[in-house]
């Protein structure tokens, strides 16, 4: 027998039992071992019952005094009391319909009883309390995903036979150095120690040590597919001076800006396509790098694209890079499914024979009849409002082209490793020179109207102001909501305002519309719920003004803020929070204290852990058994160091990397989704 083999060769797992264990995903003897307990019970430090929290749960000891006999509730429903005592203080154990477990208890005996207390000081019961006798050996007892049929007890038994097996054939994947050098458990103890746990630490060592090996696992994954994107590429282009770019832009580039453009020709002068992705805080100028890398390749006579996920942020991309390249002989055209199909066609031939330098668009750009003549660079801005298929239609437009993607969500450094892994990442972290600081101010509902006062006030100056409405989860209620809000502010003072709204809802043309009523001035306030777009810029709006603040996470509430201070204007945002609690309002306190986005996220992520940051978006994260993204985020940065190493020395390919390479490619014959 061996790891690979079927469970069904573990003595006491016959045909019947094995289905079961299927039905928890278990098949082979190594998936056993790697069915972990969800969490455990701890026997090693029980408290008294005079000590034991009300209504929370803990291990108590005590020994069994009376057993009652049963009670009859109705037919094929008994209930049994038993009466414990530690000699200081009393409980009754209720105990539905187990004759079994009834049966088992001694009077005279001790045992522990793991439960949640209820009652009063007087009078105290536990329901259906997990029961162990207290001299038994192990103390710290597994809780595991259990199916009907299938009891910890059994699971225990089948797992002592199935740990036995380790003895011949051991699961270790890593070196004896790497292993001491970082204070890993090897991992066949791991594997002892995480369904027999010593003491608590021990089961935490286990964790890391299993941990690891599945950010490991992960992470060698992701570098995998990141060579396979290394086809030779027909442009590696030249270095070239971009003085004359720097020269004609209205501003300096901040060092961050320059450090990214850099990292990006280093990559396009290699014979391999760059696949790089640039992480940057909203207003942290993503546009003035991804143009001066048009520009470079515009210079080495080849073309480029942008894709901007609405019409709105390419006709801005599209302002934005005639300023800056059109006086340097750059030809650009704007591709856009409104246009009329002449005027579609038109720009098609001349991206066709090269008459044009750079397209900018949306997914127009993704139709068939687009064609480039030599497309030696594509960019996708906001990717993640992109899907994995788009991009790559977009990519299949050229042979093999450079790649870069811009994404406006700010997100921890071990996250970024974790989604977009088999790309290289330029972290643009720091600020233009002379920003304006977003002023938050974080009240309760009764400062609201308060709020709207200073919000008229701001609007009788000229400005402009958004207003995020209380999110609601059912879309229906929604539009309600939106429109509600928007008829209660014109009763609340407001009537003699324009007011848009805007909706999840709402077709994207019906929102571009309003959208470009609120750029244009034609509306003063927009009521919105989170759609706002990402990216849109209107200098003029200087209050963000967002309901229910506390129920969003910080780095959402940070990107809306973000739509305000993109002018000259003092800006604003302000938080109204009705019922927050303590942690809410420390929350929102920071974010008023910070205008960090990578800060606030790591904040986030340490408070509401990783499923926040792209709300309800795919968020490409690949689901992980072990590991927590939050907590082990020296785990990822550690795995993703040693798969480098891995990768650079071709441990992999010797014989002692043969059992990771092995997990490595079950990882892409699974049908989770790996990224
Ligand atoms: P984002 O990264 O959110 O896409 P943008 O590229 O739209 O940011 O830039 C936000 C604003 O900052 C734009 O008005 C842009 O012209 C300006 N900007 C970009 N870089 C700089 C800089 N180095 N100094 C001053 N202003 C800059
Ligand atoms: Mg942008």
């Amino acid at each position: 027998m061996g790891l690979d083999d079927s469970i069904t060769y573990l003595s006491g797992v016959g045909p019947k039992r094995a289905e079961l264990f299927n039905k928890l995903g278990v098949r082979t003897v190594k998936d056993l071992l790697y069915h972990l307990p969800r969490s455990y019970m701890d026997f090693t430090s029980p408290v008294s019952i005079n000590e034991a929290a009300l209504d929370e749960y803990s291990v108590i000891r005590c020994k069994a005094v009376k057993k009652r006999s049963p009670d009859l509730i109705r037919k094929n429903m008994k209930i049994f009391r038993i009466l414990f005592t530690d000699d200081e203080a009393d409980v009754t154990a209720v105990i539905f319909n187990s004759v079994y477990l009834y049966n088992q208890i001694k009077e005279g005996k001790w045992y522990y009883l793991y439960g949640r207390l209820t009652g009063n000081l007087t009078t105290k019961e536990i329901s259906s309390p997990i029961i162990f006798e207290a001299d038994g050996e192990d103390k710290i007892q597994p809780i595991y995903p259990l199916t009907q049929g299938l009891s910890v007890g059994i699971i225990r038994r089948c797992m002592k036979n199935a740990l036995m097996q380790l003895e011949n054939e051991s699961c270790e994947t890593l070196s004896r150095d790497f292993i001491e050098k970082n204070g890993f458990m090897g991992a066949d103890a791991a594997l002892h120690a995480i369904h027999f746990p010593k003491s608590m630490d021990d089961a935490a060592s286990a964790r890391r040590r299993l941990a690891f090996d599945e950010l490991l696992v992960l992470q060698l994954g992701m570098l995998s597919l990141k060579e396979k994107n290394r086809r030779l590429t027909p442009y590696p282009l030249k270095e070239m001076p971009l003085d004359k770019y720097y020269e004609a832009l209205p501003f300096e580039l901040t060092g961050a800006q320059r450090r990214s453009i850099g990292e990006c020709i280093s990559d396009m002068t290699e014979n391999t396509p760059m696949n790089r992705l640039i992480l940057g805080d909203v207003g942290s100028g993503k546009t003035a790098v991804a143009a001066a890398l048009c520009y470079f390749t515009f210079l080495n006579g080849c073309q480029s694209c942008i894709m901007a996920p609405t019409e709105i942020l390419a006709d801005q991309h599209y302002a934005t890079f005639c300023r800056f390249l059109e006086p340097l002989g750059v030809k650009i055209a704007l591709l856009k499914g409104s246009m009329s199909q002449k005027k579609k066609a038109d720009v098609k031939e001349a991206l066709k024979n090269g008459d044009l330098d750079i397209a900018i668009g949306t997914h127009a750009l993704l139709q068939q009849s687009t064609e480039f003549k030599n497309l030696a660079l594509v960019i996708t801005d906001e990717q993640h409002r992109f899907g994995v298929q788009q991009r790559k239609m977009l990519v299949n437009k050229g042979n093999n082209p450079h790649r870069l993607v811009m994404s406006a969500t700010p997100i921890p450094r071990t996250l970024a490793l974790m989604i977009y892994g088999e790309l290289d990442i330029s972290l643009l972290d720091e600020m233009p020179k002379g920003r304006k600081k977003i002023l938050t101010y974080a009240v309760t509902g009764k400062l609201r109207s308060r709020a709207y006062n200073f919000v008229k006030d701001r609007l009788d100056e000229g400005r402009q102001a958004y207003i995020i409405c209380p999110a609601i989860e059912d879309s229906q209620a929604d539009i309600k909501n939106v429109t509600d809000y928007a008829k209660s502010l014109s009763e609340n003072g407001f009537g003699s305002y324009n007011i848009g709204v805007l909706h999840g809802q709402m077709r994207s043309d019906a929102k571009e519309k309003i959208m470009r009523d609120f750029q244009n001035g034609r509306t003063d306030i927009l009521v919105a719920t989170t759609v706002v777009e990402v990216g849109v810029d209107v200098p003029n709006a200087a209050v963000m003004l967002i309901e229910n603040a506390d129920r969003f996470g910080l780095s959402q509430l940070h990107q809306l803020r973000g739509r305000v201070g993109r002018g000259e204007y003092q800006s604003y945002c302000i938080l109204i929070a009705d019922n927050a609690g303590e942690t809410s309002r420390k929350r929102l306190k920071a974010l008023s204290n910070s205008s960090d986005g990578f800060e606030i996220s790591e904040m986030d992520l340490e408070i509401r852990g990783p499923g926040d940051f792209f709300g309800s978006a795919q968020h490409g994260l690949p689901r992980l058994k072990i590991a927590d993204l939050a907590a082990d985020a020296d785990l990822i940065r550690l795995a993703r160091a040693e798969a480098e190493k891995m990768y650079s020395t071709g441990y992999l390919k010797s014989s002692d990397g043969a059992r990771l390479s092995g997990a490595v490619k079950r990882l892409f014959e699974s049908d989770e989704p790996l990224a």
